[in-house]
């Protein structure tokens, strides 16, 4: 049984019920871990038990139907906060504004700490507007006074505040410095759940100031099951297709659910068992697919994709050839079935494919021309395979 239906992340609860228990609970936290691996559901899991007024705190158990839990659910709770990218009006980063709100709020505030932290209201003001902030209008000044100004306050219904900052690593670095001072002395009671994928674009003095918590990335089983539990697919097989493509992450494996990416995979394992002979086919299906995206950072992440499935059918061939029990859908099994029948070389063949892939990954985060990277990878595989005496099969 996973804790509140959110799967994957037993140990992760079992920290916090813990802590709760013996009323040692830190304040501030980092979640980190992949995208697309429940991070953000768990925090807000975590908000409602700590919320509930009907079953304590640190049993961890949110009823699910008092007030506080609704409106948890609803996004309602006055002292749930939860901040997070304006995606929806085309921002890319969390900015000061939302930390600490604009010029107006500030004059009108009375709060020490709020007055330190928009000493200089003119830069707020510019970082507002140039975020499509309408200070004129009173966007931010009558509507937002920012994450830190509402943590101060005293809980309008519950015993403590709690912040929610979802993508945490892409905050602009004068919004992260402004969250410093709340996160060194956070207001009495306070939680504050910073959630991140990469700790790369955490500034250190976050990072030092906050409680790691790390989240694993899920199994292919975990996240078929959660396919199959969520509805979003109808059949087994479907889902275990998705899973396979998705690397741990549900809001991939969501995100393939009719799309290209498994219209591709359907294309590399028909291409698979023949590709020794025709490489330049396969070379053309990867190319066509990576360069679809304008941008060089989605034609990486098409890249990554493709280097997955394949890597995907070499780790099922390598486990089936040395009889590691595995489980495949029907497509990734026949193409294992036929490449196996026809693999002349031992394991250090398949081994060697393996090892080649993931090269062609190394490059390409080494900023490698694609063309060339792929061009050169698929070349590579069809000649460890000839080499290995790989038989053609006659399809
Ligand atoms: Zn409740």
């Amino acid at each position: 049984m996973s804790w509140q239906g959110i799967v994957g992340h037993d140990k992760q609860a079992d920290f916090f019920r813990c802590n709760l228990e013996q009323g040692r609970l830190g304040s501030s936290f980092l979640f980190l871990g992949s995208s697309g691996i429940g991070k953000r559901k768990f925090a807000l899991k975590l908000a409602q038990a700590l919320f509930c007024q009907q079953n304590d705190a640190a049993q961890l158990q949110p009823c699910g139907d008092c007030p506080a839990c609704r409106q948890v659910l609803a996004d309602t709770h006055p002292d749930l906060h939860l901040i997070g990218v304006d995606r929806a009006h085309g921002k890319r980063s969390i900015i000061k504004a939302q930390l600490v709100g604009g010029k107006k709020s500030s004059t009108h505030e009375s709060s020490q700490n709020l007055e330190q932290q928009t000493a200089q209201p003119a830069v707020a003001d510019t970082t507002a507007m140039a975020a499509g902030f309408d200070i004129q209008a009173g966007d931010l000044s009558t509507h937002y006074q920012g994450l830190c100004y509402q943590l101060n306050l005293k809980p309008a219904q519950a015993s403590r505040q709690i912040a929610i900052i979802d993508d945490a690593d892409c905050m602009q670095d004068e919004a992260a410095n402004a969250l410093l001072k709340t996160l060194e002395e956070p207001p009495v009671g306070s939680i504050l759940m910073l959630i991140a994928s990469n700790p790369q674009k955490i500034l250190p003095t976050i990072h030092s100031r906050c409680q790691t918590i790390l989240f694993q990335t899920l199994a292919d089983e975990q996240v078929k099951h959660v396919l199959l539990d969520s509805g979003a697919v109808e059949t087994e097989d479907q889902a275990r297709v998705l899973a396979s493509l998705a690397g741990g992450s549900v809001e991939i494996a969501l995100g393939a659910v009719d799309g290209k990416l498994v219209e591709l995979r359907q294309e590399v394992c028909d291409l698979l068992p023949v590709f020794a002979q025709q490489p330049q086919r396969l070379a053309a299906v990867v190319e066509s697919y990576v360069s679809a995206p304008k941008d060089s950072p989605a034609q990486r992440q098409c890249f990554q994709q493709v280097a997955d499935v394949i890597l995907r059918v070499f780790h099922l061939m390598l486990m089936q050839r040395t009889g590691v029990e595995c489980s495949a859908d029907q497509i990734a099994q026949l193409t294992v079935t036929t490449m196996l029948q026809n693999w002349k070389g031992d394991e250090e063949t398949i081994i060697a494919c393996i090892d080649r892939t993931l090269d062609a990954v190394t490059q390409l985060n080494a900023n490698a021309n694609i063309k060339t990277l792929v061009d050169a990878w698929i070349d590579d595989l069809a000649q460890i395979q000839i080499c290995g005496g790989y038989m053609i099969p006659e399809l």
